[in-house]
């Protein structure tokens, strides 16, 4: 099930699943457990009707909501982080150069880490159960990336105007560390690309709740990239 990219202005995208459809219903609102007004304040009023949909409607939508996501035109212009990865985003600024800077894992964690660097394998090395061969990386927009998913979910990304970051925080889980796939910038959501939920990832999904309740990870998985039209392939 492959479709055409999505061209912003052609459709609008539910924030909370990233769908993309001509008309974000109420009624799909609220299976997400959520009022449209709910809805709307938490993503900062996104437009929930797509230009096509108000054509036909005879209305033309107003010039500055059509074409660009960027600056003021984007509906989260301005949006703030929310309070929990506001916290970690804070201190891992904390008198680092870039925002992006990953370096919130405390002292004592990074000697762990570097210890495991040293003795290669081992669960508590961040690297463990990942591949280390650069060959096996796939380019896109200069970043590797470890899957041909992940290059599709971050192409699908940009087609329907979504600011993303990739493997740009890592969270300490006191005995272990977690770096979710993607950041969406402006949705304050992280994503998971997952083919084959593991124990050990399970494991960790279950730490980031318990130390982390306000970070949403979302796992998008063949199903999930299917029902967006990502060829899975
Ligand atoms: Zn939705």
């Amino acid at each position: 099930m492959r479709r055409e990219p999505i061209k912003l202005g052609d459709s609008v995208v539910c924030w909370e699943c990233m769908v993309p459809f001509q008309l974000v219903s109420g009624a799909h609102i609220k299976g997400h457990g959520m009022t449209t007004q709910e809805y709307k304040r938490k993503w900062g009023n996104p437009p929930t009707v797509s230009n096509n949909v108000l054509e036909k409607r005879g209305k033309s939508i107003s010039k500055s909501k059509k074409g660009t996501m960027v600056g003021p035109d984007n509906p989260f212009y301005g949006k703030t982080h929310s309070v929990g990865v506001r916290g970690i985003i804070s201190k891992a600024n904390k008198g680092k150069v870039g925002p992006w800077a990953n370096k919130r894992i405390p002292e004592s964690a990074r000697v762990k880490m570097s210890i495991n660097h040293a003795n290669v394998s081992g669960r508590l090395n961040p690297m463990f159960g990942r591949t280390t061969n650069q060959a096996k990386y796939h380019q896109y927009k200069g970043v590797s990336f470890r899957s041909g998913w992940e290059v599709k979910v971050a192409k699908y990304l940009d087609e329907v105007g979504v600011l993303w970051k990739y493997e740009e925080i890592r969270f300490d889980l006191l005995d272990c560390t977690y770096c979710p796939d993607f950041y969406l910038v402006e949705q304050d959501i992280f994503v998971e690309v997952k083919g084959v939920v593991t124990e050990g990832f399970l494991i960790r999904m279950s730490k980031m709740k318990e130390l982390y309740p306000k970070v949403e990870v979302q796992i998008w998985d063949r199903k999930k990239l299917q029902s967006l039209g990502i060829d899975t392939n």
